[in-house]
């Protein structure tokens, strides 16, 4: 679709959006009077500016379920997002958004070169979380074979992947090093499994990891955004150019803004992205703050695809540390540690604050071809790293080296940073 079509079918999908929410959810009816906004003042894609924002506060003041646009008698699903402080955030899907999303995740897959002859494993974990269920009715809506492993059992998750031939998997990028690592314990490597593609996401990683996972697993390897706010995975997806991921925008309206004074910000510039759910009729929410900071593109991409691409996540807003007044984002940390072919894509941060100066201590797992008993060898390493980090992140920051496989494996969403700081 060429992206005047496209601008013009957002333009309409919007216009009934606001409709809808007006006279169903009390929550955006209220907002809009307070703005003085009729549902008729929404005509085109570029009246969205005049909208409101929803951020996930609003949510939670709304819980469980005053966001929805529907009677809950239309509601066949509902999933929770964990919810680090407070109340869990509730969305709530009718039969017609499960539809919407088993096809933007059949497009992500085919985007992948998944095709039917695949067998897709799903080692997201299934349940109140987004990612198992989501990618699941996607396998299947594309007419691929999942095979619904989960989180857990690593072991049995092997063995099938060698028994059944299994060709593609799903899962957090973490979970994927984990299951690399737990092969090559098992004597195994990658040409013992037939895995040619992977769909990574619910966590941001890096180009570097990329290459990793790819080597590791012998693999072709995506990346897959999404937030269970707006639908849970296959809100974006890359596409074989592995050069930013297209946004489903007939579905999901993108924009970026200023994190702080929430100005909408020129074409391709870095900030928060702003969701818009076009179709969603269980609860579609208007200019939803996902605290993820990337930029946008929307020069066309060398796949021919039309739709916008969103570069990787740098990480939430909420996850930069501001470390004696210097802005750091794990990720920058990650992409440092995997430059370096002596360490493990393992690691910690420990963030505290001693006599009133924030400390960092970057906890390290050195590979097991680098690990030395040596202390001459292992401090030269240290300060190695230590300088590198210095140079990128403009900050000392303790290193402390551990050994292999010391630092805990997560199966689900790594979480890689431990702030005992009392702000
Ligand atoms: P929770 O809010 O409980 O973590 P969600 O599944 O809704 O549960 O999490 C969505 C968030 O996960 C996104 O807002 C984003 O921060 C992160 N995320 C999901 N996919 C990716 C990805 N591919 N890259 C980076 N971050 C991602
Ligand atoms: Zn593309």
């Amino acid at each position: 679709m060429s992206r005047e079509e496209l601008r013009d079918l957002q333009g309409k999908r919007l216009h009934k959006l606001v409709d809808l929410v007006y006279h169903n959810t009390p929550f955006y009816r209220a907002k809009m009077q307070e703005m003085d906004l009729l549902p008729d003042d929404i005509r085109t894609i570029d009246d969205i500016v005049k909208l409101p924002f929803t951020t996930k506060a609003d949510l939670r003041d709304n819980y469980p379920v005053g966001l929805l646009a529907t009677p809950m008698s239309e509601i066949v699903r509902i999933h929770a997002s964990s919810g680090t402080t407070g109340n869990p955030t509730i969305v709530g899907y009718t039969y017609r958004d499960l539809e919407i999303w088993k096809e933007v995740i059949a497009r992500a897959l085919t985007a992948y070169g998944v095709t039917r002859g695949d067998i897709v494993s799903v080692g997201y974990g299934y349940g109140l979380f987004t990612g198992g269920l989501g990618a699941h009715y996607g396998v299947e809506h594309l007419g691929a074979t999942v095979l619904p492993t989960s989180t857990g059992n690593t072991e049995k998750h092997i063995r099938l992947l060698r028994d059944l031939g299994v060709t593609g998997i799903a899962c957090t990028p973490s979970y994927a090093l984990y299951l690399a690592e737990a092969l090559h314990k098992q004597g195994l490597s990658a040409d013992d499994l037939k895995l040619r593609i992977g769909a990574f996401g619910a966590e941001p990683w890096t180009e570097n990891m990329r290459r990793e996972i790819e080597e590791r697993l012998g693999i072709q390897a995506y990346n897959i955004y999404g937030l269970s706010e707006i639908m849970g995975p296959g809100v974006a997806y890359e596409c074989g150019c592995k050069n930013g991921s297209h946004i489903a925008e007939d579905h999901f309206y993108p924009e970026i803004i200023h994190p702080e004074t929430g100005e909408v910000l020129p074409l391709g510039q870095e900030g928060e992205l702003v969701l818009t759910t076009l179709t969603k009729t269980g609860m579609p929410l208007l200019r939803y703050r996902t605290k993820d900071l990337t930029a946008l593109h929307y020069d066309k991409c060398s796949c021919g695809r039309t739709l916008v691409r969103m570069d990787r996540i740098l990480g939430r807003s909420d996850d930069m540390l501001i470390i004696r007044g210097v802005n750091v984002f794990p990720t920058q940390i990650e992409s440092v540690i995997l430059e370096m072919p002596e360490f493990e894509p393992h690691y910690l941060l420990l963030v505290d604050r001693k006599n009133n100066t924030d400390t960092m201590e970057l906890q390290v797992e050195v590979r097991p071809e680098y690990y030395s008993d040596e202390i001459n060898k292992m401090l030269a390493l240290k300060k190695k790293l230590v300088a590198r980090l210095q140079s990128v992140l403009g900050l000392g920051v303790d290193v402390r080296l551990v050994e292999p496989r010391s630092i805990e494996r997560s199966v689900g969403k790594a979480k890689r940073v431990i702030d005992n700081r009392k702000l």
